[in-house]
Protein backbone atom coordinates (compact mmCIF):
# COMPACT_ATOMS: atom_id res chain seq x y z
CA UNK A 1 0.00 0.00 0.00
CA UNK A 2 1.50 3.48 -0.79
CA UNK A 3 2.32 5.98 1.62
CA UNK A 4 -0.38 8.67 1.67
CA UNK A 5 0.93 12.33 1.06
CA UNK A 6 -0.47 14.44 3.57
CA UNK A 7 -0.98 17.82 2.41
CA UNK A 8 -2.97 18.54 5.02
CA UNK A 9 0.07 18.09 7.72
CA UNK A 10 2.28 19.49 4.75
CA UNK A 11 0.80 22.89 4.07
CA UNK A 12 0.38 23.70 7.94
CA UNK A 13 3.69 23.28 7.75
CA UNK A 14 4.03 25.79 5.13
CA UNK A 15 1.99 28.19 6.42
CA UNK A 16 4.02 28.06 9.90
CA UNK A 17 7.28 28.76 7.73
CA UNK A 18 5.31 31.85 6.93
CA UNK A 19 3.82 33.15 9.63
CA UNK A 20 7.62 33.25 10.99
CA UNK A 21 8.94 34.45 7.45
CA UNK A 22 6.65 37.71 8.22
CA UNK A 23 7.30 38.33 11.42
CA UNK A 24 11.47 38.40 10.00
CA UNK A 25 10.17 40.95 7.49
CA UNK A 26 7.88 42.75 9.49
CA UNK A 27 11.16 43.29 12.15
CA UNK A 28 13.05 44.37 8.65
CA UNK A 29 10.45 46.43 7.11
CA UNK A 30 7.94 47.57 9.90
CA UNK A 31 5.49 46.42 8.05
CA UNK A 32 3.78 43.06 7.32
CA UNK A 33 3.60 41.96 3.08
CA UNK A 34 0.23 42.95 1.67
CA UNK A 35 -2.51 40.53 -0.40
CA UNK A 36 -5.16 41.92 -2.68
CA UNK A 37 -7.41 40.09 -3.95
CA UNK A 38 -10.35 41.03 -6.46
CA UNK A 39 -13.36 39.13 -6.91
CA UNK A 40 -15.50 40.59 -9.57
CA UNK A 41 -19.25 39.61 -9.30
CA UNK A 42 -21.13 36.45 -6.74
CA UNK A 43 -20.09 33.17 -8.47
CA UNK A 44 -21.06 30.81 -5.27
CA UNK A 45 -17.53 28.49 -5.58
CA UNK A 46 -15.21 31.98 -5.98
CA UNK A 47 -16.67 33.51 -3.29
CA UNK A 48 -15.94 30.86 -1.09
CA UNK A 49 -12.23 30.32 -2.75
CA UNK A 50 -11.40 34.32 -1.67
CA UNK A 51 -13.08 34.41 2.01
CA UNK A 52 -10.70 31.04 2.56
CA UNK A 53 -7.78 33.47 0.76
CA UNK A 54 -8.65 36.30 3.56
CA UNK A 55 -8.74 33.97 6.37
CA UNK A 56 -5.27 32.38 5.39
CA UNK A 57 -3.54 35.23 4.81
CA UNK A 58 -4.73 36.47 8.12
CA UNK A 59 -3.90 33.39 10.25
CA UNK A 60 -0.38 34.17 8.88
CA UNK A 61 -0.06 37.93 9.99
CA UNK A 62 -0.23 39.08 6.12
CA UNK A 63 -2.33 42.12 5.40
CA UNK A 64 -4.83 40.79 3.38
CA UNK A 65 -7.46 42.88 1.56
CA UNK A 66 -10.57 41.64 -0.71
CA UNK A 67 -12.09 44.32 -3.23
CA UNK A 68 -15.27 42.95 -3.84
CA UNK A 69 -16.88 44.58 -6.91
CA UNK A 70 -19.80 43.91 -8.88
CA UNK A 71 -20.32 41.46 -11.89
CA UNK A 72 -21.25 44.74 -13.80
CA UNK A 73 -17.89 45.95 -13.64
CA UNK A 74 -16.17 47.31 -16.58
CA UNK A 75 -12.89 45.68 -17.91
CA UNK A 76 -11.50 49.03 -18.09
CA UNK A 77 -12.52 49.89 -14.24
CA UNK A 78 -11.06 46.29 -13.56
CA UNK A 79 -7.93 46.73 -14.85
CA UNK A 80 -7.82 50.80 -13.70
CA UNK A 81 -7.92 49.28 -10.25
CA UNK A 82 -5.27 46.42 -10.87
CA UNK A 83 -2.95 49.61 -12.13
CA UNK A 84 -3.37 51.23 -8.57
CA UNK A 85 -2.27 48.06 -7.30
CA UNK A 86 0.51 47.81 -9.04
CA UNK A 87 1.86 51.05 -7.63
CA UNK A 88 0.77 51.39 -4.40
CA UNK A 89 4.00 50.89 -1.94
CA UNK A 90 1.49 48.66 0.65
CA UNK A 91 0.69 45.74 -1.58
CA UNK A 92 2.94 42.77 -2.44
CA UNK A 93 0.55 40.37 -4.10
CA UNK A 94 -2.36 41.05 -6.59
CA UNK A 95 -4.93 38.18 -7.48
CA UNK A 96 -8.42 38.82 -9.23
CA UNK A 97 -9.83 35.79 -8.91
CA UNK A 98 -10.75 34.20 -11.73
CA UNK A 99 -13.08 33.10 -14.12
CA UNK A 100 -14.44 37.15 -14.37
CA UNK A 101 -17.95 37.55 -15.59
CA UNK A 102 -18.28 37.92 -19.66
CA UNK A 103 -17.07 40.85 -21.08
CA UNK A 104 -14.03 41.69 -19.14
CA UNK A 105 -10.72 39.36 -20.78
CA UNK A 106 -8.88 37.23 -18.59
CA UNK A 107 -5.41 37.37 -20.83
CA UNK A 108 -6.11 41.38 -20.72
CA UNK A 109 -6.17 41.17 -16.82
CA UNK A 110 -3.47 39.24 -16.05
CA UNK A 111 -1.18 41.16 -18.59
CA UNK A 112 -1.86 44.56 -16.76
CA UNK A 113 -1.06 42.96 -13.52
CA UNK A 114 2.83 43.66 -12.11
CA UNK A 115 4.93 40.58 -12.49
CA UNK A 116 6.71 41.51 -9.41
CA UNK A 117 3.08 41.30 -7.74
CA UNK A 118 1.71 38.41 -9.96
CA UNK A 119 1.28 35.94 -7.19
CA UNK A 120 -0.79 33.99 -9.20
CA UNK A 121 2.22 33.04 -11.77
CA UNK A 122 0.33 33.69 -15.19
CA UNK A 123 1.90 36.75 -15.93
CA UNK A 124 3.86 36.38 -19.72
CA UNK A 125 6.71 37.37 -17.75
CA UNK A 126 5.96 34.84 -15.23
CA UNK A 127 5.71 31.93 -17.57
CA UNK A 128 8.90 33.24 -19.10
CA UNK A 129 11.29 33.36 -16.32
CA UNK A 130 9.71 29.74 -15.19
CA UNK A 131 10.89 28.72 -18.79
CA UNK A 132 13.79 30.53 -18.73
CA UNK A 133 15.50 29.55 -15.40
CA UNK A 134 15.28 32.68 -13.96
CA UNK A 135 13.92 34.56 -11.11
CA UNK A 136 9.85 34.79 -11.00
CA UNK A 137 6.73 33.84 -9.23
CA UNK A 138 5.09 30.45 -10.16
CA UNK A 139 1.50 29.28 -9.84
CA UNK A 140 1.03 28.15 -6.13
CA UNK A 141 -0.62 24.69 -7.48
CA UNK A 142 2.32 23.51 -9.26
CA UNK A 143 4.39 25.08 -6.84
CA UNK A 144 2.45 23.08 -3.84
CA UNK A 145 2.69 19.65 -5.47
CA UNK A 146 6.77 20.36 -6.26
CA UNK A 147 6.63 20.61 -2.01
CA UNK A 148 4.84 17.20 -1.82
CA UNK A 149 7.36 15.59 -3.70
CA UNK A 150 10.35 17.24 -1.92
CA UNK A 151 8.25 16.56 1.48
CA UNK A 152 7.92 12.65 0.14
CA UNK A 153 11.91 12.44 -0.77
CA UNK A 154 11.01 12.34 -4.33
CA UNK A 155 14.09 11.38 -6.31
CA UNK A 156 13.24 13.70 -9.83
CA UNK A 157 16.78 14.00 -11.01
CA UNK A 158 16.82 11.73 -14.18
CA UNK A 159 13.64 10.81 -13.21
CA UNK A 160 10.48 10.11 -15.79
CA UNK A 161 7.53 12.16 -15.30
CA UNK A 162 4.23 12.51 -16.86
CA UNK A 163 1.99 15.62 -15.95
CA UNK A 164 -1.72 14.82 -17.81
CA UNK A 165 -3.47 18.33 -18.25
CA UNK A 166 -1.49 21.12 -19.95
CA UNK A 167 -3.45 24.21 -18.80
CA UNK A 168 -1.95 27.55 -17.85
CA UNK A 169 -2.53 27.25 -14.53
CA UNK A 170 -1.70 23.97 -13.84
CA UNK A 171 -0.11 21.85 -16.29
CA UNK A 172 2.22 23.86 -18.20
CA UNK A 173 3.75 25.18 -15.51
CA UNK A 174 4.09 21.49 -13.13
CA UNK A 175 6.07 20.53 -16.35
CA UNK A 176 8.06 23.32 -16.31
CA UNK A 177 9.17 22.76 -12.25
CA UNK A 178 9.98 19.29 -13.21
CA UNK A 179 12.22 20.13 -15.79
CA UNK A 180 14.32 22.34 -14.02
CA UNK A 181 14.42 19.61 -11.29
CA UNK A 182 15.98 17.73 -14.48
CA UNK A 183 13.55 15.14 -14.91
CA UNK A 184 12.57 14.49 -18.17
CA UNK A 185 9.27 15.23 -18.77
CA UNK A 186 6.07 13.94 -21.16
CA UNK A 187 3.36 17.08 -20.95
CA UNK A 188 -0.09 14.89 -21.79
CA UNK A 189 -3.05 15.95 -23.06
CA UNK A 190 -6.50 15.01 -24.84
CA UNK A 191 -4.89 14.48 -27.95
CA UNK A 192 -2.12 11.80 -26.60
CA UNK A 193 -2.10 8.63 -28.65
CA UNK A 194 -1.95 5.95 -25.79
CA UNK A 195 -2.14 8.23 -22.69
CA UNK A 196 -2.59 4.98 -20.61
CA UNK A 197 0.82 3.59 -21.87
CA UNK A 198 2.27 7.08 -21.29
CA UNK A 199 1.54 7.37 -18.01
CA UNK A 200 2.33 3.69 -17.27
CA UNK A 201 6.13 4.82 -18.01
CA UNK A 202 6.08 7.45 -15.31
CA UNK A 203 8.41 7.75 -12.42
CA UNK A 204 6.12 10.57 -11.28
CA UNK A 205 3.10 11.07 -12.46
CA UNK A 206 0.81 14.39 -12.06
CA UNK A 207 -3.24 14.41 -13.22
CA UNK A 208 -4.39 17.85 -14.00
CA UNK A 209 -7.62 16.68 -16.05
CA UNK A 210 -10.40 17.49 -14.65
CA UNK A 211 -12.07 14.17 -14.93
CA UNK A 212 -13.23 11.65 -12.22
CA UNK A 213 -11.24 8.53 -11.51
CA UNK A 214 -9.97 8.56 -14.70
CA UNK A 215 -6.61 6.99 -14.14
CA UNK A 216 -6.85 3.59 -12.56
CA UNK A 217 -4.26 1.34 -10.78
CA UNK A 218 -3.44 -0.41 -14.58
CA UNK A 219 -1.92 2.96 -15.66
CA UNK A 220 0.39 3.34 -12.91
CA UNK A 221 3.83 1.95 -13.02
CA UNK A 222 4.61 -0.21 -9.81
CA UNK A 223 6.32 2.06 -7.34
CA UNK A 224 5.36 5.66 -8.63
CA UNK A 225 4.65 8.70 -6.99
CA UNK A 226 0.95 9.74 -7.87
CA UNK A 227 0.14 13.25 -7.45
CA UNK A 228 -3.40 14.10 -8.05
CA UNK A 229 -4.61 17.53 -9.13
CA UNK A 230 -8.13 16.85 -9.94
CA UNK A 231 -10.70 18.06 -8.08
CA UNK A 232 -14.49 16.44 -9.16
CA UNK A 233 -17.42 15.04 -7.60
CA UNK A 234 -18.35 11.46 -7.98
CA UNK A 235 -20.98 9.88 -9.14
CA UNK A 236 -22.49 9.96 -5.53
CA UNK A 237 -21.58 14.01 -5.77
CA UNK A 238 -18.46 12.97 -3.64
CA UNK A 239 -15.08 14.99 -4.38
CA UNK A 240 -12.44 12.74 -5.58
CA UNK A 241 -9.65 13.49 -7.89
CA UNK A 242 -8.68 12.33 -11.36
CA UNK A 243 -7.32 9.34 -9.74
CA UNK A 244 -9.00 6.41 -8.88
CA UNK A 245 -7.36 6.42 -5.40
CA UNK A 246 -7.90 2.86 -4.16
CA UNK A 247 -6.74 0.99 -7.18
CA UNK A 248 -4.13 3.47 -7.72
CA UNK A 249 -2.85 3.31 -4.03
CA UNK A 250 -2.05 -0.48 -4.71
CA UNK A 251 0.59 0.12 -6.97
CA UNK A 252 1.96 3.43 -6.21
CA UNK A 253 4.55 4.01 -3.60
CA UNK A 254 3.30 7.26 -2.36
CA UNK A 255 0.02 9.20 -3.66
CA UNK A 256 -2.28 12.30 -2.64
CA UNK A 257 -5.35 11.83 -1.69
CA UNK A 258 -8.16 14.18 -2.63
CA UNK A 259 -9.49 16.08 -0.48
CA UNK A 260 -6.55 16.45 1.89
CA UNK A 261 -3.47 16.68 -0.30
CA UNK A 262 -2.90 19.33 -3.00
CA UNK A 263 -5.70 20.90 -2.38
CA UNK A 264 -4.77 22.69 1.02
CA UNK A 265 -1.18 23.38 -0.79
CA UNK A 266 -2.61 25.77 -3.09
CA UNK A 267 -3.38 28.23 -0.28
CA UNK A 268 -0.35 27.96 2.00
CA UNK A 269 2.02 28.67 -1.74
CA UNK A 270 -0.28 31.23 -2.42
CA UNK A 271 0.79 33.10 1.16
CA UNK A 272 4.68 31.79 0.48
CA UNK A 273 4.68 33.37 -2.68
CA UNK A 274 2.94 36.99 -1.43
CA UNK A 275 6.11 36.43 1.09
CA UNK A 276 8.77 35.99 -1.37
CA UNK A 277 6.85 39.04 -3.47
CA UNK A 278 6.87 41.01 -0.68
CA UNK A 279 10.93 40.37 -0.05
CA UNK A 280 12.38 40.39 -4.11
CA UNK A 281 10.13 43.79 -4.30
CA UNK A 282 12.26 45.00 -1.31
CA UNK A 283 15.25 43.87 -1.24
CA UNK A 284 15.49 43.74 -5.43
CA UNK A 285 17.06 40.46 -4.77
CA UNK A 286 17.73 38.66 -7.80
CA UNK A 287 17.63 35.44 -7.03
CA UNK A 288 15.65 32.66 -7.99
CA UNK A 289 12.27 32.04 -6.72
CA UNK A 290 11.69 28.92 -8.01
CA UNK A 291 12.06 26.02 -5.27
P1 LIG B 1 -8.37 22.67 -17.52
O1 LIG B 1 -7.91 24.06 -17.80
O2 LIG B 1 -9.77 22.29 -17.87
O3 LIG B 1 -7.36 21.68 -18.28
C1 LIG B 1 -7.61 20.32 -18.32
C2 LIG B 1 -6.54 19.64 -19.12
O4 LIG B 1 -6.83 18.25 -19.14
C3 LIG B 1 -6.46 20.10 -20.59
O5 LIG B 1 -5.14 20.31 -20.95
C4 LIG B 1 -7.08 18.94 -21.36
O6 LIG B 1 -6.48 18.70 -22.62
C5 LIG B 1 -6.75 17.77 -20.47
N1 LIG B 1 -7.74 16.70 -20.67
C6 LIG B 1 -9.08 16.77 -20.64
N2 LIG B 1 -9.63 15.56 -20.88
C7 LIG B 1 -8.59 14.71 -21.07
C8 LIG B 1 -8.52 13.34 -21.36
N3 LIG B 1 -9.60 12.58 -21.49
N4 LIG B 1 -7.30 12.81 -21.50
C9 LIG B 1 -6.18 13.55 -21.35
N5 LIG B 1 -6.19 14.85 -21.07
C10 LIG B 1 -7.39 15.42 -20.93
O7 LIG B 1 -8.20 22.29 -16.00
P2 LIG B 1 -7.16 22.82 -14.85
O8 LIG B 1 -7.53 24.18 -14.47
O9 LIG B 1 -5.77 22.51 -15.24
O10 LIG B 1 -7.61 21.84 -13.67
C11 LIG B 1 -7.47 20.44 -13.76
C12 LIG B 1 -8.09 19.81 -12.52
O11 LIG B 1 -7.38 20.26 -11.39
C13 LIG B 1 -9.55 20.18 -12.27
O12 LIG B 1 -10.20 19.09 -11.66
C14 LIG B 1 -9.45 21.33 -11.28
O13 LIG B 1 -10.61 21.45 -10.47
C15 LIG B 1 -8.27 20.88 -10.48
N6 LIG B 1 -7.53 21.98 -9.81
C16 LIG B 1 -7.26 21.82 -8.51
C17 LIG B 1 -6.54 22.77 -7.84
C18 LIG B 1 -6.22 22.56 -6.41
O14 LIG B 1 -5.86 23.49 -5.72
N7 LIG B 1 -6.32 21.33 -5.92
C19 LIG B 1 -6.11 23.93 -8.50
C20 LIG B 1 -6.38 24.06 -9.86
C21 LIG B 1 -7.09 23.07 -10.52
P3 LIG B 1 -6.60 19.72 -23.88
O15 LIG B 1 -5.66 20.84 -23.55
O16 LIG B 1 -6.15 18.90 -25.03
O17 LIG B 1 -8.03 20.14 -23.93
Amino acid sequence: MATLIDGKAISKLVREEVARGVQAFKAQYSRVPGLHVVLVGEDPASTVYVRNKEKAAAEVGIAGKVHRLPASTSEEALLGLVRELNQSGEVDGILVQFPVPNGIRQQKVVAVTAPSKDVDGLHPESIGALWGGMAGLVPCTPRGCMRLLAEVGAKLDGAKAVVVGRSNLVGKPMAGLLLAANATVTLAHSKTQDLQGVCREADVLVAAVGRAKMITGSWIKPGAIVIDVGMNRDEAGKLCGDVDFESAAAVASAITPVPGGVGPMTIAMLLENTLLAARARLTRASRTLIS
